[in-house]
Formats: C-alpha cells, structure tokens, sequence
C-alpha cells in the first residue's frame, strides 16, 4: 500500500472512531471531506474546501464544510491556523496526521505559504521549559513578508 493511502485509511479509522464516541453521524460526506483534505498539501480556508467538493461533484453544504473540520480538529486530524494578516474570521486548515512539526512562512501580498523544519525550533522549546518550569504542549511561529515567486506581485526586485 502507498504511503498516503496508508494515511488515508489510519485517517478515516481515527474520524470513525471520533463519531461514534461522538455519537455524530458518520455521513458518508464527512468522509468525503476527509478524502479531500488529504489529497491536499495546502494552507486551505473552508470556502477553498467548500469550492472543491462542489467542484469533485460532491457538493456539501457549508454548514457540513464547517463541522466536520470542528470533528477532524477535535481528532487530531487537522490543524487549523490563524495566519494574522488577514482578517480574523478567516482560518486556515491543512492536514495534521504523518506531517512533521513545521513553521509556516506567510506572502503578505500572495498570500502563498511555505513550510519549513529547523531542529533549532526543538532546541529553544527544550531550554525554554527547562528554565520556565513550563509544559510546552505546543507552538506555532509564522514568519510574515514577500515571496520572491516569479507570480508574485510586485515582487521585491533582486537586483
Ligand atoms: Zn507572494
Ligand atoms: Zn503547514
């Protein structure tokens, strides 16, 4: 089995598992949802989500859109992001289970997302408990500024 199918089946276990303790329907929509989100690799809002289903000629209303992310967050499924310039009311999602811990870098003007990994991150969140006597359970950084993709506008010139 490939790796993301395997993904795909441990992730509908856990959504299974999480509506039946829930005692929520397990609607054959909310798994169609979940498909979804995992053929992703995006920073996706709900309208994006919302948007594909209709466009995979599966439409789901929004109110359904909405509560099975609340279901997939609740589960560990999903992780859901407040990337601060832009308005509040907007979230951002992508997919949580088999991904690494990673920070986020945010394009102010495309709004495009990139990922990144420093093991350093780890280092500071160790040290930092240590000193404090705190129990970091977890931790979200987001750099924000200009990409400097070809597509981008008015991108920062490299001369
Ligand atoms: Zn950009
Ligand atoms: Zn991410």
């Amino acid at each position: 089995m490939q790796e993301s199918n395997l993904l795909l089946a441990t992730a509908r276990v856990k959504l299974e598992e999480s509506l039946l303790a829930k005692g929520l329907r397990r609607s054959s929509e909310r798994f169609a949802i979940l498909d979804e989100v995992y053929s992703r690799n995006d920073h996706f809002d709900a309208e994006e989500l919302y948007q594909a289903m209709h466009q995979k000629a599966y439409p789901v209303s929004r109110a359904t859109v909405y509560n099975t992310l609340d279901v997939l967050i609740d589960c560990g499924l999903v992780r859901r992001h407040h990337f601060g310039e832009e308005d509040n009311s907007k979230s951002r999602y992508e997919k949580s289970l088999g991904r690494q811990q990673h920070a986020h870098m945010v394009c102010t003007v495309c709004h495009r997302v990139k990922e990144f990994c420093d093991p350093r991150l780890h280092l500071i969140k160790t040290n930092v408990s240590t000193t404090l006597q705190f129990q970091v359970e977890s931790h979200s950084l987001v750099f924000y500024g200009q990409c400097t993709d070809d597509t981008c506008e008015t991108r920062p010139s490299h001369e």
